[in-house]
Formats: C-alpha cells, structure tokens, sequence
C-alpha cells in the first residue's frame, strides 16, 4: 500500500493506470474510518484491479458553526484499516494541496440539495460536489463507492456524474449497522453514554415509519408524525428534520406511490446523527441486500 500526498503523483499513477488498462475503484472519504468505511472498500477490491481510497476532511462541506475544527482523525487507525482492506493507495492530501488558490469558478447544487440535509446545512453539498470533481479528475475511477447513509450525497453526486458526463460509475452500497440498529458514523464517538443508548431508537424510528407503509398507509403527514413522536418519546435528541421524499430525485409528495427515502436529522449534545431508509410503496426496502 502507497501513501500519496500530492495531486500530480496520484494523477501520474492514474493516469499510468489507465494506460494499462487496470480498472480503478475508489473509494472517496474523511478517515476515522469505522466498518462503513470498510465495507465500501471491499466491494472495491472485488470488482477492480486497483483500489484508490483518499482521506481528506474537506473544510468546503462544513458550515461555520460546524465541527470541521474537531472532525475526529486517526491516521495510525486509518493506516491499519486501509493496509487491511488491501487498498493499493491511500491519497491523503493537506488542504493546501487541494485548494493553494482560491476557485475563480464555482459549482453550485440547484436542484435535490433544498431538502434534507441541503436545507440545514447551507452550501454543504456546493463543497461535496466541489471537492469530488477536483477527487474524481485526480483518481480517475471506473467505479466510485458511496454509502447509502448519506443517501441525499448519493442522489447529487449521481446527478453531478450525469450532467457532466464523468465517465465513471456511481455504485451505492448499504447502511452499515451496529448490532442494535444504529447507522455507524465517525460522529458516534461524540455520543455519551446515555445518547449513545437512546441512538438506537432513530432507526427504529425509521422502521416504524416504514412499518405503517408495510401495512398499507400511504399519507405521508402520518407516517412523518409517526417517526417523530417516536424519537421524541424515546430520546432527548432535537429533531433538525424527519422528511418522506420520493428517491433519488427528492421531490416532496403527499402520498406514498413509487420509491421514497424517509430520512432524519437528530442533534445530541455534541453530535448531528443522520440516517434513512429507502423503500417503494409497499414498504420493501431497496439497495438493501
Ligand atoms: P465519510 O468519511 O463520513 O465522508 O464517509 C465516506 C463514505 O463512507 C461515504 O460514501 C459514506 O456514505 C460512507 N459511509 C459512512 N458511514 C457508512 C455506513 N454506516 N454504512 C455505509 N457507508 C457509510
């Protein structure tokens, strides 16, 4: 496994790469990586030849009043978990070898980033689609892994891919749980104890809500009351937003009638947890395999 620093020696491996013609998975990152990051890694290796991860905590998707400051990092774990997954290269650039300048063109997200996690964090996914045009020209990729938890990065970027024509495959992989339910994030060391504990109810939140599709409701203003009720009862975490929106072009709808995500947003004390579930109008869970 290679460490790679600079953009100009990634892009020369690449670009040597596809010369040869060896397909190139990748697996875009912020580190502090956790069995989520790692399941995106395996899917990588058994369907490339070569395996690209890069780790870099892109300060453009942070707001100011977020935690870019104390995003948490582990490199001597980070090293470990990729060397591993048998990744053949981890691009781990500084942020002054991402952005030396400032950008004369900007990209803006307009459409899918007015909901969701879009809504309340301003100018989030402008960064993402940002920093992963700069990521994918770098690495080049035949296959990009994203993980569905950030189902609404999945629906931009797949947009990103398409208006732009990046010749490159988006490939969404799964929530990947702990054993009570709860979606692994890098955030979930900020939770105490007792957050911890109460975490667990917002994908049984989510369950419940899908559950009411299962048996044959389709309101969406029942099913969004059902899934807040429940985490209000059962946690002291502060709704930023619980949403039902078709999938993947969030468009807002009335009743439960073709594929939808039903997503939430919760602040603990010191940690913004997200998680989803994506499912059609019977209630069957799609992508989850
Ligand atoms: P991050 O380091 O949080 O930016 O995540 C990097 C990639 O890993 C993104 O595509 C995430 O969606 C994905 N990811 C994070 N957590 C999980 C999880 N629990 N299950 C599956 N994928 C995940």
């Amino acid at each position: 496994m290679k460490i790679i620093t600079t953009i100009e020696e990634m892009q020369q491996i690449a670009l040597q790469l596809k010369r040869d013609e060896r397909s190139i998975g990748y697996v875009p990152t912020m580190g502090y990586l956790h069995e989520g990051h790692q399941k995106l890694m395996k899917e990588a290796r058994a369907n490339n030849d070569v395996v690209i991860v890069s780790i870099f905590v892109n300060p453009l998707q942070f707001g100011p009043n977020e935690d870019l400051d104390r995003y948490p990092r582990d490199e001597e774990h980070d090293r470990a978990v990729t060397q591993q997954e048998k990744v053949d290269y981890v691009f781990f650039p500084s942020v002054e070898e991402m952005y030396p300048e400032s950008h004369a063109i900007q990209l803006r997200v307009v459409e899918r980033s007015n909901v969701l996690c879009g809504k309340s964090r301003e100018g989030h996914f402008d960064g993402v689609v940002t920093v992963l045009t700069k990521l994918f020209h770098i690495t080049m990729p035949d296959r990009v892994y994203f993980g569905l938890k950030d189902a609404q990065q999945v629906a931009v970027v797949d947009a990103l891919v398409k208006n732009y024509n990046f010749p490159l495959e988006i490939i969404p992989i799964p929530t990947v749980r702990e054993e009570d339910g709860l979606a692994k994030s890098s955030r979930n060391v900020y939770l105490s104890v007792e957050e911890r504990n109460e975490a667990k109810y917002i994908y049984q939140a989510l369950e419940e809500g899908r559950q009411l599709v299962v048996n044959g409701e389709t309101s969406k203003d029942k099913i969004v009351e059902k899934v807040i009720q429940f985490i209000n009862e059962k946690t002291r975490g502060k709704i930023d937003y619980v949403e039902l929106l078709t999938y993947p072009n969030l468009k807002p709808i009335d009743q439960v009638s073709e594929r939808v995500i039903l997503a939430t947003a919760v602040y603990f004390e010191k940690a913004r947890l997200i998680d989803n579930l994506i499912f059609d109008e019977n209630g069957e869970l799609t992508f989850h395999h």
